[in-house]
């Protein structure tokens, strides 16, 4: 059981409002994260429900360093007028309302046209970027010409059926996005807890396409495991408990890292 005091200590250092990565192209970011004493560039893996969207908010808390996470630029897009969407997005979403992955010269091209994210002097945390192997590469040889290092490649472990009921009973606030569970003591399930807006479930969270979404994690993700392993940056972590009992093991983890004499250096291109 959680309770406030076994918490992690969570500073709120800095803040950002994510819009360049949210809106692409030239759109500015209004709150600019400062420069924290180490810079965490983070990528974060595991099955989608595993809670690394929960993970990301907490780590952004805690460094500053945004949350930039592939499906809420296409959850972004879908909230546009159908006008405003390019023909490339309309495409995107049609494979996202069915559960599988959008092709990868779609989502490396909205990446690049991100790079500035990536360059952000807050660091970064992606979340859902890279998931296939090819989108791993380009990441790397983007990061390598950029001369910035990723600091670890956090890999969430959760069994399969703990992931399918979560990902089941999740429900989102259609007002201020927060993320809950059928299971929490809500006093209306239809109504957030926070805000009084509207929760509803997201669309590829219904059980056909949860399935669709796991076979695409098994053959398309999971090789990015032994990518990272081979390259000394995978940190694996148990996602069961709490929110704040994962984040707790995943800052131990950070620190002992840090400890450590680094096993691999970062940019190793062989084998995979
Ligand atoms: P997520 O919120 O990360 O679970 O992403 C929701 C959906 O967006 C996925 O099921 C895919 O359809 C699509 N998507 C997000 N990121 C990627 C990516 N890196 N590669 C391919 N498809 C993606």
């Amino acid at each position: 059981m959680e309770t406030r005091s076994n918490r992690p200590d969570i500073t709120t250092p800095m803040s950002s409002d994510r819009a360049v990565w949210l809106n692409g192209g030239q759109a500015p970011c209004e709150t600019l994260p400062g420069t924290p004493k180490e810079v965490q560039r983070l990528v974060l893996l595991g099955a989608p429900g595993v809670g690394k969207g929960t993970q990301a908010d907490l780590l952004h808390q805690w460094c500053g360093a945004c949350h930039l996470s592939t499906g809420d630029i296409f959850r972004a897009a879908k909230g546009l007028p159908p006008g405003e969407r390019t023909p490339a997005i309309e495409r995107a979403l049609s494979f996202m309302t069915r559960g599988e992955l959008v092709p990868d010269e779609t989502v490396l091209a909205l990446v690049r046209e991100r790079i500035r994210c990536l360059r952000c002097t807050g660091g970064f945390l992606l979340d859902g970027f890279p998931r296939t192997v090819a989108q791993a590469e380009h990441l790397d040889r983007l990061l390598k010409a950029e001369d910035l290092p990723l600091s670890a490649v956090i890999d969430y472990e959760l069994p399969m059926d703990k992931i399918v009921e979560r990902l089941a009973g999740r429900r989102v606030c259609a007002s201020c996005k927060s993320v809950f569970h059928v299971t929490e003591e809500l006093s209306s399930p239809e109504t957030c807890p926070q805000c009084g807006g509207k929760l509803y479930q997201r669309e590829d969270d219904r059980p056909e396409a949860v399935r669709v979404r796991m076979k695409a994690y098994h053959l398309s993700t999971e090789p990015l495991i032994e990518f990272y392993r081979r390259r000394g940056l995978l940190l694996a972590i148990s996602a069961e408990g709490t929110p704040h009992e994962i984040f707790q093991r995943t800052l131990d983890a950070l620190a002992l890292r840090h400890a450590l004499p680094n096993p691999a250096p970062p940019f190793s291109t062989s084998g995979h």
